[in-house]
């Protein structure tokens, strides 16, 4: 597999020709592709990798006893090893899912299992009427949905961590809101919406004061800022692996080995099991006590590349270049008239991803417009209505970045929005 040198600065040209897509025109425009929160678009040897498996070792993976199912096992658990080490974890605090949203529905019915058991079987998870689960009214629908299911199936009460209008997380609000009660903790690392970073210590430090669970939506960050899962002090995180250059249908899911010890599974039946009779059945330590069924083995090899990828150029060379790239954008659209930036947070840790409104042009018509001249962004509420809602706004336009978006880009992005208004006949 070639991959660039790490570098301190990026060769981003270079880079650029790893991605096939990144040189296709859409609507006789080059692609000025500023939806990666969205997906990322994924890199050649990202493809090789998943091409190469299929061609040459597939097989069913811990199962048979012929050469090419060891080979198969073999590039599924250095998979892995790969990727867990990307994020600063040990492969058994490495769980295969399909997504985020995967991850955080297996914790959250984990935890509702639990609670079912009691709190003696159940252990320190069961939820009981009156325990909290607390998140942030930031959250994407996926770390907020399954609380609120969690919460419905088990009596426990949700709660909500407030924004400032910077959309700064409240901690004033948050120290008040976590205490005795609060058993579960989920927040997102990045926001997808605001691409603020949130302050992963100071809630850390507010959970386990309080003996709370963490669960760390990471899907945000894994692909732009260095990752180390154990060091930030959650119990449980999540991401996904077509967000950070890898194929649909694999994502990660991080747990502290006691916690992943302690926690029931979520889904039952083959390939987690050590014994099982009729009536009983003894589970696999994790991770395979949380990986019933076959697995997603070519995505999780096509991830194994991803993150290989992104380790071979540097992830503080990745988000030093992000960086740029959003205080360029950022300066852009605060020149331009009618132009409401969310999440302006002067001087606030941030990724390359801003949402923005355009005064008197709906978010659709604005992303129509763009798309026209080929720029590609997303527009709508980002699956975080209620963040919308918050900041008083029924729809967005989001601009969002990656490693191989380019100044050059970012300025076509520019002009493109300078024209917004004018075409609509807002403002005149
Ligand atoms: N959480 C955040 C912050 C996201 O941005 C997304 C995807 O948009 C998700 C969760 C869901 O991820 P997945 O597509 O892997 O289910």
């Amino acid at each position: 597999m070639t991959v660039p040198a790490a570098a301190p600065d990026l060769a981003v040209q270079r880079l650029r020709a790893d991605f096939p897509i990144l040189r296709t025109e859409v609507n006789g425009h080059p692609l000025v592709y500023l939806d990666s929160a969205a997906t990322s678009q994924k890199p050649r040897q990202v493809l090789d990798a998943e091409l190469d498996f299929l061609t040459q070792h597939n097989a069913a993976v811990h199962r048979g006893a012929h050469t090419t199912a060891a080979e198969a096992t073999d590039l599924f658990e250095d998979a892995r090893a790969a990727v867990a080490g990307f994020v600063g974890a040990t492969p058994d605090e490495l769980v295969w899912t399909s997504g985020a949203t995967m991850g955080l529905n297996l914790i959250a019915y984990a935890i509702g299992n639990a609670s079912q058991m009691g709190r003696r079987a159940g252990g320190r998870f069961a939820l009981r009427p009156s325990d909290e689960i607390v998140v942030t009214v930031a959250e994407h629908h996926a770390n907020l949905l399954p609380w609120q299911e969690l919460a419905a199936r088990t009596g426990a009460v949700l709660r909500h961590i407030p924004v400032h209008d910077d959309g700064t997380l409240d901690l004033n609000a948050a120290r008040d809101i976590i205490g005795e009660r609060t058993r579960v903790l989920a927040f997102s690392h990045v926001s997808n919406v605001l691409g603020l970073v949130n302050p992963v210590a100071d809630l850390v430090e507010l959970a386990r004061a309080a003996g709370a669970l963490t669960v760390l939506d990471a899907c945000q960050s894994a692909p732009h800022l260095p990752l180390d899962l154990p060091a930030l002090g959650v119990d449980l995180a999540v991401f996904s692996g077509h967000k950070m250059l890898g194929p649909y249908g694999i994502g990660g899911l991080y747990g502290h080995a006691e916690v992943l010890d302690d926690l029931p599974p979520f889904l039952t039946g083959g390939s987690m099991i050590s014994t099982v009779t009729l009536d009983h059945a003894e589970y696999l330590p994790p991770p395979h006590k949380f990986e019933a069924g076959t697995q997603p083995v070519g995505p999780a090899i096509g991830l194994a590349a991803a993150v290989r990828y992104l380790d071979a150029v540097g992830m503080d060379a990745v988000a030093a270049h992000e960086r740029i790239v959003a205080e360029r954008m950022r300066d852009g659209l605060r020149e331009i008239d009618g132009i409401r930036l969310l999440g302006d947070a002067p001087g606030a840790e941030r990724v390359g991803l801003w949402s923005f409104e355009v005064e008197g042009v709906h978010a659709h018509d604005a992303g129509q417009y763009l798309d026209a001249r080929g720029i590609a962004v997303r527009v709508g509420h980002h699956c975080a209505a209620p963040l919308h809602r918050r900041f008083g706004v029924a729809a967005s336009v989001r601009a969002s970045t990656a490693l191989y978006t380019t100044h050059a880009e970012v300025d076509m992005f520019l002009d493109g929005v300078r024209g917004i208004r004018a075409y609509f006949g807002a403002g005149s």
